[in-house]
């Protein structure tokens, strides 16, 4: 499933590949991926004419700027875009095709076919769903360790449960939150409201270091996201935590161990990640 860095990698990719690109007709071949509006006719024909501006990512959604509508896309597990020439066979599982006045095409794939795409009035997207209930931006400005702190500080909900809910905070997911935690030396158990303000201040730190390192590392290597396909491939930064089940931490030797943690495969290493005693929770809130 991408997360944040990957999904941004997408867009930087699509910003090279489809800017000023005038959509001249669309194509559903599933219309299931179409959320909004309801009827695959009207979606097309909404954007028919418009030009491609820019894309934008909010979370782990796509947002292509066009005239008059905004396309919000999301990749979900397998979701791929791909620019072809219109000549190109196509290929299986492709389920929108946006042909370009240019005899290009942005072709969108989907082997699970879990992918979502929305159409609203320039702007309007912002205040509906899917993108009306987002967290936190954590590349935003707006992103800051006082404003992390507010919006977890009274929860009881652990904190990497807490971390994965969109409405909290978005991008973060499942690979990720597990770097983030190992990097804050927090253990991924702990419920947010025992967290001292400077824990709270070095996972703010470590959220903001890993997307960021995941980002510039996706980011310097583009051009090799793009195969002989067209296709704009994933990238997968190289991880220190997720995965890495009994394999030495790289701080301190120890096997990492992994568990499940509301359904969700959880690494962390248990020296470096210590999941506290009452005294040191009593510790905790006194600070
Ligand atoms: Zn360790």
């Amino acid at each position: 499933m991408p997360e944040l860095p990957e999904v941004e990698t997408v867009r930087r990719t699509l910003n090279q590949l489809v800017i000023d690109k005038k959509i001249e007709r669309v194509s559903v071949l599933l219309p299931r991926i179409i959320q909004h509006p309801d009827d695959i006719q009207a979606f097309a024909v909404m954007l028919e004419g418009e030009t491609i501006r820019s894309v934008e990512r909010r979370g782990k959604f796509l947002r292509f700027m066009l005239d008059r509508y905004t396309l919000v896309s999301h990749l979900r597990m397998e979701g791929r875009y791909g620019v072809y020439r219109s000549d190109e066979p196509m290929e299986k599982h492709t389920h929108v095709v946006f042909h370009f006045t240019d005899g290009t095409e942005l072709r969108y794939k989907d082997v699970r076919q879990f992918g979502t795409m929305h159409v609203y009035p320039k702007d309007r997207d912002l205040l509906e769903a899917p993108l009306k209930k987002l967290g936190l931006e954590p590349l935003d400005e707006a992103f800051t360790p006082e404003a992390f702190r507010v919006k977890i500080e009274k929860r009881k909900t652990k904190i990497k449960p807490l971390l994965l809910n969109q409405e909290y905070i978005v991008g973060i997911g499942n690979i990720y939150v597990d770097e983030a935690l190992f990097l804050a030396g927090i253990h991924p158990e702990r419920e947010a409201h025992t967290l001292s303000a400077a824990e709270t201040a070095k996972l703010h730190e470590a959220i903001v270091e890993t997307l960021k390192d995941a980002v510039a590392a996706g980011g310097s290597s583009i051009k090799s996201y793009v195969n002989g396909q067209g296709e704009i491939g994933m990238f997968q930064h190289k991880l220190k935590m997720y995965g890495r089940k009994d394999e030495a931490c790289l701080t301190c030797g120890t096997a990492i161990v992994k568990t499940v943690l509301a359904g969700r495969g959880t690494h962390f290493c248990p020296v470096c990640q210590p999941l506290k005693s009452k005294r040191g929770k009593r510790e905790t809130l006194k600070s």
